[in-house]
């Protein structure tokens, strides 16, 4: 056996279909507990609100996403990614002049919509500055495509509903268990920290609630948001959220996360709506946001891909590609996403 990979959240499964794609022998190995791929909202947004800037690498990333969710809409026979708009209500009048500068700018114009009276006066949701539409934004079905793509590996003999057990790993003689390998790809998410060999890097565990709503006098079209966000999942269905909570400990829903949430929806709507499930999950992040991406200092045959912080989906297909190119190329890594930067803690 020539690739085995650790964790089948997305980042296991890109560093899947890269290997895939150029005839590498591979199998994962993934326990499937907690996996915050699984309950992440899916969102794709170009745009970083706090200051209407890009999100890092947009331009690269996004067509390198979209491109990976169709492939793989091929190869596993399901509707994984539609385009989505999202509809910004800005916090404050500086908000809205920062738009309207940006909005004709080379490097904004494919992302925000120049604003029109509709916009200004959009009258579903309390409206106090005006809104904002956000274009080639896209949303992942993601628990369609975590439970869906396993199913395919599963079939393909290529996917084990199991826990790495490190102490169970010889690295000098390239045995895991009776398996030999070449190399291994470590895609654990937050739970790095159990691994032997990464523990040391400063990935840190960011808890994010959701509630699932129903609602009857919601806007159905778009996504909305504005403290937080509000997703249209079905006929009068919404996802609402999502929280962040730093340094958690554990994975449980809590009561003040639901609190918190319709706290903010109360921005949105006056409506008290309907609680249908609420989620938790641990996103993996880092002190300076970029994820660690690359192979351990002794043991070269040993990969990390981790720290992706709160947009997985959208950066895991052109870093897990740049990853394997940095293996099976010899193309160099950015120094960005080095497991040797300094970080600031
Ligand atoms: C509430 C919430 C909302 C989010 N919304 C978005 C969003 O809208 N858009 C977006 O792009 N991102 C979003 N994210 C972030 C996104 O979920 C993460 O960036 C991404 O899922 C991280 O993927 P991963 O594969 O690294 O980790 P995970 O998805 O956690 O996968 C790791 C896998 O490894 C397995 N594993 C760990 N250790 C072992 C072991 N020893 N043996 C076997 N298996 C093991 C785990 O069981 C798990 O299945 C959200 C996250 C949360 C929590």
């Amino acid at each position: 056996m020539k690739n085995i990979i650790v964790g089948g959240g997305i980042a296991g499964i890109s560093i899947a279909f890269e290997l895939l794609k150029r005839k590498e022998e591979i199998i994962i190995i993934d326990k499937k507990t907690n996996t915050a791929s699984e309950v992440a909202g899916g969102i794709i947004n170009p745009i970083v609100f706090r200051r209407t800037t890009k999100s890092w690498r947009i331009d690269e990333m996004l067509p390198k996403a979209i491109n990976f969710y169709k492939q793989l809409e091929v190869l596993i026979h399901q509707q994984l990614i539609s385009p989505i708009t999202i509809r910004r209500f800005f916090s404050s009048e500086q908000e809205s002049d920062t738009w309207v500068k940006k909005q004709k700018k080379e490097g904004f114009k494919d992302y925000l919509a120049e604003l029109t009276e509709e916009d200004s006066l959009f009258s579903e949701v309390k409206n106090e500055f005006g809104s904002g539409r956000v274009k080639n934004a896209y949303w992942i079905n993601t628990k369609k495509l975590i439970e869906e793509t396993h199913a395919f590996l599963k079939k393909e003999n290529i996917y084990k509903n199991e826990s790495f057990e490190y102490n169970d790993l010889d690295v000098n003689k390239k045995k895991y268990k009776n398996i030999p390998f070449n190399r291994i790809f470590f895609c654990e998410g937050h739970q790095v920290k159990k691994n032997p060999f990464f523990n040391q890097l400063p990935i840190s565990w960011t808890k994010g609630q959701l509630l699932t709503i129903r609602s009857q006098n919601l806007y159905n079209k778009t996504l909305l948001n504005r403290k937080c966000f509000v997703l249209p999942r079905e006929k009068d269905v919404f996802l609402l959220g999502a929280t962040y909570e730093w340094n958690a400990t554990n994975y449980k829903t809590t009561i003040e996360a639901e609190s918190e949430l319709l706290e903010k929806f109360n921005y949105i709507s006056d409506e008290k709506p309907e609680i249908i499930c609420q989620e938790a999950g641990i996103r993996p992040t880092t002190p300076d946001r970029r994820p660690f991406i690359g192979c351990h200092p002794t043991h070269k045959n040993l990969l990390i891909f981790n720290g992706l912080g709160a947009k997985g989906y959208l950066i895991a297909p052109l870093l897990s590609k740049e990853l394997i190119e940095s293996i099976l190329e010899n193309k160099t890594l950015s120094s960005e996403t080095s497991i040797h930067r300094k970080v600031k803690h």
